[in-house]
């Protein structure tokens, strides 16, 4: 009888491992996000030291290859601060991530300046102009407010470069740092820079890496009966990398929630071997602006008239109120048979269609003519996003989530 038990038991456990591996994904991401990765962006190879772990576990997993070692290499210009990155606001020091950040298109400055606090009154670009030519006040550093968010990372004719108040610590992008200009942009906690802060000491240097060489990693499980038919699944694995020599940015859930998820789905893919060929795809420079994706569906690695589905995997880390599929819209017929799978199963409280959005690495693909879908979740429980403590994205229903994706697959 024991023995009975003990192999149902066995059964019982087999079928749940090779279904998803919850413990495996969540290693995977507490690995990338940890400070020996660097952010996984361009300061410290963070990105080639992620790329090598996922073309390890491709290995592991039995993936095949487009190419020798997975990798399809490329690059583009980038601006970066590997060194001190120092913020003072009347001699008190801010902390790197926390209470500021940098807009990636700053040069390198050092020195005092004098802050030219905007008034209230001021509302319009227009305004602001007059305001800054009638007050004298051309040398220092302004400090807008929200309504002029627009101006961010903008050239600037005046001083040295501005201060856009946050009510909270500050996002970081890195989208604008194909190129330096002469301003410097800072974001700031407002409630670290007191109204009567008078000057903003700076000391930074940049460095402009010209063709930085990167790489997107792809791999691939060959189907039972249509080979030269693709499911393809993506996500990027870089994320924005430091700022300075200390502040690095985790991306747990922006993206090694994705990336952990695909390299689940090829383990599991290598075991269920599937009708159609299935490709996983993850990409490098999404945070620049695209990069890894636009390269790939420029140089793709198989004729991309052969996708029959693309599923983009960005953010996936939540979904106690369920996920959203952006072009689920776009492509009903496809949505409608999520929504009946998750009916019948009860994965997600619910699943919501989106139009058309450039928000990810689906869009260079669907703007080629690739049925390309992008899959988020959502969920109050965890709304970190682009800070240095997004570092423990919970996986709240991974597991249906998991379900839904691969009743999918095979529903195709
Ligand atoms: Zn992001």
């Amino acid at each position: 009888m024991k023995r009975i038990i003990f192999l149902l038991f066995s059964l019982v456990f087999l079928t749940f491992v090779q279904a998803q591996d919850l413990q495996y994904v969540k290693a995977i991401n507490h690995k990338l996000c940890s400070k020996s990765y660097h952010g996984r962006g361009y300061v410290k190879h963070g990105d080639a030291l992620a790329a090598k772990l996922v073309a390890k576990e491709f290995k592991k997993a039995g993936l095949k290859g487009f190419t020798e070692n997975y990798y399809q290499p490329y690059d583009f210009d980038i601006n970066t601060f590997p060194g001190k990155i120092i913020v003072k606001a009347d001699g008190v020091r801010l902390i790197a991530g926390k209470d500021f950040v940098v807009s990636l298109s700053s040069p390198g400055l050092s020195g005092e300046f004098p802050l030219i606090w905007v008034p209230d009154s001021i509302a319009t670009p227009e305004q602001l102009v007059a305001f800054v030519e009638t007050s004298g006040k051309k040398d220092g550093f302004l400090v807008l407010t929200q309504k002029f968010k627009k101006l961010y990372g903008t050239e600037i004719p005046w001083g040295r470069g501005a201060i856009l108040l946050e009510d909270k610590q500050p996002w970081w992008h890195v989208s604008n740092g194909r190129h330096v200009g002469h301003s410097v942009w800072l974001k700031i906690n407002k409630h670290k820079l007191p109204k009567t802060t008078q000057s903003i000491q700076i000391d930074f240097d940049n460095r402009f890496i010209e063709h930085y060489q990167t790489q997107n990693v792809a791999g691939y499980v060959e189907g039972m009966a249509v080979k030269d038919t693709f499911l393809v699944f993506t996500a990027h694995y870089d994320h924005l990398g430091m700022m300075g020599n200390k502040a690095f940015f985790p991306g747990s859930s922006d993206n090694a929630s994705g990336t952990s998820m695909i390299l689940d789905l090829a383990r599991y893919f290598t075991s269920h071997p599937p009708k159609y060929s299935v490709a996983f795809i993850l990409f490098s420079g999404e945070e620049v602006g695209l990069m890894g994706s636009s390269y790939l569906a420029d140089h793709p690695l198989f004729p991309l008239n052969k996708i029959k589905l693309l599923i983009n995997l960005d953010m996936i880390g939540t979904g106690s109120e369920g996920i959203t599929v952006v072009n689920g819209k776009v492509f009903n017929n496809l949505f409608q048979k999520m929504v009946a799978i998750n009916d019948e199963h009860h994965y997600l409280p619910e699943v919501k269609a989106r139009g058309e959005a450039c928000n990810s690495d689906h869009c260079p693909f669907y703007k080629k003519g690739v049925k390309a879908i992008f899959i988020y979740t959502r969920g109050k429980e965890y709304l970190e996003y682009h800070s240095v403590t997004d570092s423990h994205v919970p996986y709240t229903k991974y597991k249906n989530f998991f379900g839904l994706i691969t009743d999918l697959t095979e529903s195709l």
